[in-house]
């Protein structure tokens, strides 16, 4: 088998190391570092890569970003403590980037949870929040009863974004939500991460928009999504949807060749390439996936793949 951490560091250049999947790195821990928890597009569950999820861990303190279904078990496999999240990001409301967030607060608090967490998205995530809590009265009120647990409730902390602007500021960190349009969805934020080894802006899902490279201009690692054109008539065809689904992911997402002019457009260090559309067909090699980029963009790019780690700075 070819070490493909090795090949991945070679073709980095020595300033940032990647990990392969599934293989946490043995050298010293980085102060800043992404892991890209699930990188297949879209709510389809399968057994190959993972809905989406992305990490970032800035000393000892991990942001979840998009909480797809498996975020959690995909948390532990990056050997990341589930308790130990301090806030969750989420993009916006489409059920690959939601469907998992009440469950992952809710298995930090199963794994000892002590501490709060902050979550915040687009409106809808208080009452989505509270919604969770109705939900799972009867478990959650047995638990606190029958096994003295304390009571999690207070200790999700949500916070719905309304305009662009920094939601979070932390000693380190300062995180800041910017609108970008994912038709009919109009609530729905990228996130830029200004941490002490770097920058890094998550694209979320979007249609084609210049704007977000404005956004994004001077990153050093910009996380966007793709669309990979010519396999979408071939993903439509399995499903009785589809001439309705196809319209959705054209005039939805972006582009292999427009990922690559915004990733130009803002003079990003890296590109990493992730949510792909389609994500789980096996023809679409990751040559596919970098081939048009490239016409408009010549720095770094990498095909994320579940569980990578890309180590600050770049
Ligand atoms: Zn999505
Ligand atoms: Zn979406």
């Amino acid at each position: 088998m070819i070490d493909r951490r090795n090949a991945l560091k070679l073709a980095l250049g020595s300033a940032a190391i990647l990990a392969a999947p599934g293989v946490r790195a043995q050298d010293a821990k980085p102060r800043t570092r992404v892991v890209f928890l699930g990188t297949k597009g879209g709510p389809r569950v399968g057994i190959g890569a993972s809905n989406p999820a992305n990490l970032v861990v800035v000393g000892d303190t991990p942001f979840v970003i998009d909480c797809g279904m498996g975020v959690s078990r995909q948390l532990v496999r990056a050997g990341v403590p589930i308790p130990s999240v301090k806030y969750i990001f989420i993009s916006h409301h489409h059920s690959d980037h939601n469907l998992e967030y009440g469950n992952l607060f809710y298995n930090a608090w199963a794994a000892g949870l002590k501490t709060p967490i902050h979550s915040f998205g687009p409106k809808g995530i208080e009452a989505m929040t509270k919604a969770y809590w109705e939900l799972n009265k009867f478990d959650v009120e047995t638990r606190i009863e029958d096994e003295g647990r304390p009571d999690p409730r207070p200790l999700l902390v949500a916070k719905d974004i309304t305009d662009d602007g920094v939601v979070l500021k932390t000693s380190d960190v300062t995180v800041t939500a910017f609108r970008t349009p994912h038709p009919p969805i109009v609530d729905n934020f990228a996130y830029k991460f200004e941490t002490p080894d770097g920058v890094i802006v998550f694209s979320s899902d979007t249609a084609y928009n210049p704007k977000l490279a404005e956004f994004a201009k001077g990153a050093d690692v910009l996380v966007h999504e793709c669309l990979y054109v010519p396999a979408v008539d071939r993903l439509v065809a399995t499903t009785k949807n589809g001439a309705t689904l196809k319209k959705h992911l054209l005039d939805s997402h972006t582009s292999t060749e427009d990922v690559g002019r915004i990733a130009a457009a803002a003079g990003v260090k890296m590109l990493v390439m992730s949510h792909f559309v389609p994500g789980d067909d096996p023809s679409v090699t990751d040559d596919d996936w970098t081939r048009d980029v490239k016409k408009n963009f010549s720095g770094k790019i990498v095909v994320a793949k579940d569980l990578m780690e890309l180590r600050l700075p770049v």
